[in-house]
């Protein structure tokens, strides 16, 4: 599996750096976002060193999109959200900041929950 050793969730991925993990099978991981924008906001990533969106394959996009339900539902289910917002920002111009493909679901408990 590609990995890139200057690549903080590389990292997060073979746990030389922790992370409070939501979720982890052969090639996906889910932690908790450093920055809480909401309680449980979690960050997707596969193992494998994607840059983003542009550079994922079929191969690998199959695997990984199969299991968000999955861990959409563990989240719902640990946080008692009741909905979530999914997002990916892929290029710098969107905002991406750390070059490892990771997508952010952001739990929501209602009007006043701090993300509008
Ligand atoms: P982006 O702006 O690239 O979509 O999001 C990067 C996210 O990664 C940010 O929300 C930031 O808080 C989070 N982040 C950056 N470094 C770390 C880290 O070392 N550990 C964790 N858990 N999150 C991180
Ligand atoms: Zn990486």
């Amino acid at each position: 599996m590609a990995h890139d050793s200057n690549c903080i969730f590389c990292k997060i991925a073979e746990g030389s750096i922790p992370s409070s993990k939501v979720y982890e099978d052969d090639n996906i991981m889910a932690f908790l976002d450093l920055s809480q924008v909401t309680k449980g906001h979690t960050l997707v990533i596969p193992k494998e060193h994607v840059d983003n969106i542009f550079s994922m394959s079929e191969e690998t996009a199959a695997t990984y999109f199969s299991k968000v339900p999955v861990i959409a539902n563990a989240i719902k289910n640990a946080f008692d959200v009741e909905g979530v917002n999914i997002l990916n920002n892929s290029g710098e111009v969107s905002g991406q900041t750390v070059f490892h493909y990771h997508m952010h679901i952001l739990p929501r408990y209602g009007k006043n929950d701090g993300f509008d």
